[in-house]
């Protein structure tokens, strides 16, 4: 059959279903306008003064509060709190609405499978519009499924753009996500960024389960790599994978990491990367459903937030009762860009301080946050004393004997009257010749000191607790491990 005999497919337009293109589906105008990305955004939204920015924020809330409302979610739990449309009449009213937690969107999602009913979408609009579903990594359980319309993309992506700007990537640079792109959106975070916002080329080559570590090694050298984009805990598995195979580091191209650091807060993990990539690396913070909201600039002076994307409240992680800038708290987020789900005062139960508005070296006029200090619904109350098993992480990186993986498994032992909780930390070490006699005895001290009570320590064998450890995306591994609730 030649070319001239093959017939055109069919176009009857009537019986076709019209495609929601993707590039027609955003005016991409009014996207820049509304959330500039780089270097717009440092000369626009990232340095308003106070009155410009409560007076955007204001708008954008009353609009995702008009979304929210259609949702039964929102709606059930709002006039439940004695709330009508209307009340909220901005953002000064904002603590009256009551606040929910992932467990809420469990039940959400279990009520009105498979997207649950704070994203309420029909088949016509799976079909109107091109959405992407993304999962959360949660602990326990079918991961959370969150739906993501282009411009929940597309702002994610910018969010992650100005980051990558404000630490120093630039057009023309390669940019090694180690991120894989599967159901998680941080590696997505990172190849649009890239592809939408910068001009940079992102390498995806994903995580070491994906592509070897010693391959990925070789990617950067041949391609040239000048930034990864990618978890602590893996750019630390690099060091090892590059130490292990007589790999020069130095040799590459490399200018910076942008990474998610974690509790990080005297800097020892910091300090090691650096040490061996050569180059500094920065700090970040986000969430699934809220992107990433945090980043640091050239100056690692706190982080950053993108405030005309999302509205921040820190909370006291007993009463609920939101606290001044400064304190400690769990983060409360509403996101000012979603619709489809809205996200209105989720606590994330993440602890982080967040501090008043101020100017940067760096140009930038917004909020900045602090580092992510643990998770608090992984508060443990051993012999009377709360331990966060974040707390930890400082003492196992400072050890050159760990991999820095740790993971702290709360039990009952004994039996009756004298049966307690007790507490093992397992400590990842970096070679099968490490006494393991003399590493705990050091752990077990070390731990003592920063935690205030006494813990067993169990060293265990390299690279054994990463699939015990790696829930999320965004350097928020898990670090406790409860088995109390099965009675053992
Ligand atoms: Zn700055």
């Amino acid at each position: 059959m030649s070319l001239n005999e093959v017939k055109p497919a069919r176009t009857d337009e009537e019986s076709a279903p019209a495609v929601p293109y993707y590039w027609k589906s955003v005016d991409w105008d009014g996207l820049m306008r509304d959330y500039p990305p780089p270097p717009h955004f440092q000369q626009t939204t990232g340095k308003m003064s106070d009155q410009e920015l409560r007076a955007l924020q204001n708008a954008r809330f009353l609009a995702r509060m008009d979304d929210a409302w259609r949702t039964p979610f929102y709606d059930t739990r709002w006039r439940a709190a004695g709330i009508e449309p209307g009340d909220i009449r901005g953002l000064d009213d904002i603590e009256k609405l009551p606040t929910f937690t992932s467990d809420d969107l469990k039940e959400a999602i279990a009520a009105a499978p498979p997207f649950g009913s704070h994203q309420p979408v029909t088949a016509e609009d799976l079909a109107g519009t091109p959405f992407k579903v993304h999962t959360s990594g949660g602990t326990t359980g079918f991961p959370r499924l969150t739906l993501f319309d282009p411009v929940a993309l597309e702002v994610q992506a910018i969010q992650t753009a100005r980051a990558l700007w404000a630490q120093g990537t630039r057009p023309g640079d390669a940019v090694q996500i180690t991120y894989t792109l599967a159901m998680a959106n941080a590696g997505y975070c990172g190849l649009y960024a890239c592809l939408h916002w910068l001009g940079a080329m992102p390498v995806t080559t994903g995580s070491g389960v994906v592509t070897p570590s010693e391959r990925q090694l070789e990617y950067a050298l041949k391609i040239g790599t000048t930034a990864w984009y990618g978890r602590a805990e893996y750019l630390a598995r690099l060091v090892q994978v590059a130490n292990e195979t007589g790999f020069d580091l130095r040799s590459l191209k490399t200018k910076r990491l942008h990474s998610f650091l974690g509790p990080d807060v005297d800097g020892h993990l910091r300090g090691q990367l650096e040490e061996a990539w050569g180059c500094p690396v920065y700090d970040n913070y986000g969430t699934h459903e809220i992107g990433q909201i945090a980043f640091e600039c050239e100056a690692k002076d706190g982080k950053h937030i993108s405030e005309d994307t999302v509205y921040l409240e820190t909370a006291d992680v007993e009463t609920g009762a939101v606290l001044p800038a400064g304190e400690r708290g769990n983060l409360v987020v509403t996101s000012l860009h979603r619709s489809t789900p809205p996200i209105i005062r989720y606590d994330l139960r993440d602890l982080l301080v967040a501090y008043e508005r101020s100017e940067c070296s760096c140009g930038l006029c917004t909020r900045k946050l602090s580092m992510f200090l643990g998770r608090s619904d992984e508060m443990v109350k051993l012999r009377g004393t709360n331990v966060y098993p974040m707390a930890c992480q400082s003492a196992v990186t400072a050890d050159p004997r760990a991999t820095g993986e740790f993971l702290c498994v709360v039990a009952y032992s004994g039996e009756g009257l004298s049966r307690r909780e007790s507490m093992t930390v397992r400590v990842e070490k970096k070679s099968d010749e490490i006494d393991d006699a003399a590493f705990a005895a050091d752990m077990e001290a070390a731990l003592h000191r920063d935690l205030s009570v006494r813990v067993a320590v169990e060293i265990v064998p390299p690279a054994s607790l990463l699939p015990l450890t790696q829930v999320g995306s965004t350097g928020k591994s898990r670090r406790l491990l409860d088995l109390r609730q099965n009675g053992k």
